[in-house]
């Protein structure tokens, strides 16, 4: 299976919908090592390319990741679909021809598939995955508590 670099699709939708403000001297600023799934796909900023010629949901995913980074680390509002990360949205599907972001997170995955539930040690937040993973943390409370590191204090534990 053919492989396909994330990161030079970050640095074009940086530059594209963000005015390179998610990045500084050519390095990503969002850390991507806590949460879930779609986090830890985009921290390798690789992912397998599907072969039906449509755009991978993993670059939509990407896509949508970067503005809730946009919202946490620039904007420094505390939302997750709030009428700030729904106006970057439309905008920039206004803008791509290509794919269309929805709110959805778990574009990729049939909700069927998530049948394991986590709960944020921390605050107490739900999130649902195909599968237990080990160490992983709340995105929402690494990023209001702890300058968005991982954290153990917000460890998302399986029932
Ligand atoms: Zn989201
Ligand atoms: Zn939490």
């Amino acid at each position: 299976m053919p492989v396909i670099p994330l990161l030079p699709l970050f640095h074009k939708f940086n530059s594209q919908y963000f005015e390179n403000s998610l990045a500084v001297n050519n390095q990503p600023l969002v850390k991507v090592r806590w949460s879930d799934n779609r986090l830890k796909t985009t921290a390798g900023f690789y992912k397998r390319k599907r072969i039906n010629g449509l755009v991978d949901s993993e670059i939509i995913t990407l896509c949508h990741e970067m503005i809730h980074a946009w919202v946490d680390r620039i904007l420094k509002k505390n939302e997750i679909h709030g009428p700030n990360f729904l106006e970057k949205m439309n905008e920039i599907n206004k803008k791509e021809k290509n794919f269309q972001i929805s709110v959805r997170h778990s574009f990729p995955i049939e909700r069927r598939e998530l049948k394991y539930i986590g709960t944020c040690q921390n605050c107490g937040e739900k999130f649902f995955y195909r599968k237990r993973i080990k160490n992983i943390a709340c995105k929402k409370c690494c990023v209001n508590f702890f300058n968005g590191s991982w954290n153990k204090n917000c460890l998302i534990l399986f029932d």
